[in-house]
């Protein structure tokens, strides 16, 4: 199985400590999560490493109104430097909608959480491009199955504003890129809510989205992920979502999977895009699910029952100490080598 890495990943080391809604967080997106994971698979010779490529801007541009937002702030600060937008104009924001200048940051975020750095659009644009490289091998047909190394994590930007540590959303811009050969699915595996992927698509029938993650009433993202959330128009249909309850274990989890399972193959999709976290892990700091290293293997193998084209993204995760493993068996399960 192919593996792409970054060209850039050192450059990323955000931390965050914070009360948001109801929970506080300490995340560390650190360098040391792709090397964990990267030490795991490479004790493995079916994993096979290559680093991603560059694609046109515009294969990214295009879904991301604010991806000039983040290059302009991002180019205009000081090595130490972080900005945080405080301004959240709610309805006013369609009425001038600038990219050049920080003080519009909350037009484009959902909170004063992500920070903006001097090399936050650099490394985003490589984590996007990351999922493009696996995304391409997969189209062409010269892969069945593709792992994609990305950080920071995608899922939570969305189609008009970015948040929760993500910047561009790499699992949606790999599924429209993968559109253009055929219908795509993405099941989106993280502790939370995939919100950004399914505002993406929730309009589009040609995409399939699904997320099974905590109950949003009491994590975040609070205000997606609902059950009643299906689609809209004429997708209405084509968005499955299973909220779990906070302290779920494997049998809960496999059997709300296996329910997306099932209405993915009804939809039969050309591919299928999984953008996996493995913040569900019982140790997971952010997390509040019961997964067990060892239970990854099966719900790789869940995926693998589809037998279409694969391409996965990370996402979440990090527990240093059992990050590399659990994608190690959930890769194994997916592609039947274990
Ligand atoms: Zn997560």
């Amino acid at each position: 199985m192919k593996v792409i890495e970054k060209y850039n990943d050192s450059l990323h080391n955000p931390y965050w400590k914070y009360q948001l809604g109801p929970e506080a967080y300490e995340v560390k997106d650190t360098p040391k999560r792709v090397e964990c994971i990267k030490n795991a698979l490479r004790s493995d010779e079916a994993f096979e490493f290559l680093t991603s490529k560059r694609f046109p801007e515009r294969l990214i541009s295009r879904i991301h109104p604010y991806y000039d937002y983040i290059r302009l702030t991002a180019g205009s600060l000081g090595d130490q430097e972080e900005f945080y937008p405080d301004l959240f104009p709610g309805e006013g924001a369609n009425r001038k909608k600038k990219v050049d200048e920080p003080l519009w940051g909350g037009i484009w975020c959902t909170d004063a959480v992500t920070p903006i750095k001097k090399k936050t659009f650099e490394v985003a644009r490589a984590s996007a491009e990351t999922a493009l490289t696996g995304a391409e091998l997969i189209r062409e047909g010269r892969e069945k199955a593709v792992y994609a190394l990305c950080r920071p994590s995608g899922h939570h930007a969305g189609p008009r504003v970015f948040g929760g540590y993500c910047y561009f959303n790499n699992a949606a811009t790999a599924a429209e890129y993968l559109l253009s050969k055929g219908k795509v699915a993405i099941v989106d595996i993280d502790y939370h809510h995939g919100n950004g992927t399914q505002e993406f698509f929730e309009e589009k029938k040609s995409v399939f989205t699904a997320s099974v993650h905590c109950d949003p009433g009491g994590e975040y993202p609070y205000f997606w992920g609902y059950a009643e959330e299906k689609g809209k128009g004429q997708a209405v249909g084509t968005n499955h979502n299973e909220p779990l309850p906070k302290g779920s274990d494997a049998a809960q989890y496999v059997k709300a999977l296996g329910r997306i399972i099932r209405n993915i193959r009804d939809f039969n999709p050309a591919y299928l895009v999984i953008s996996a976290g493995f913040d569900t892990h019982k140790d997971d700091p952010i997390g509040g699910f019961r997964l067990e290293t060892e239970d990854y293997g099966e719900i790789g193998a869940q995926f693998a029952s589809l037998g279409v084209p694969v391409l996965v993204c990370q996402e979440g995760g990090y527990n240093l100490d059992v990050l590399g493993q659990c994608v190690k068996n959930f890769l194994g399960g997916l592609t039947g080598s274990t």
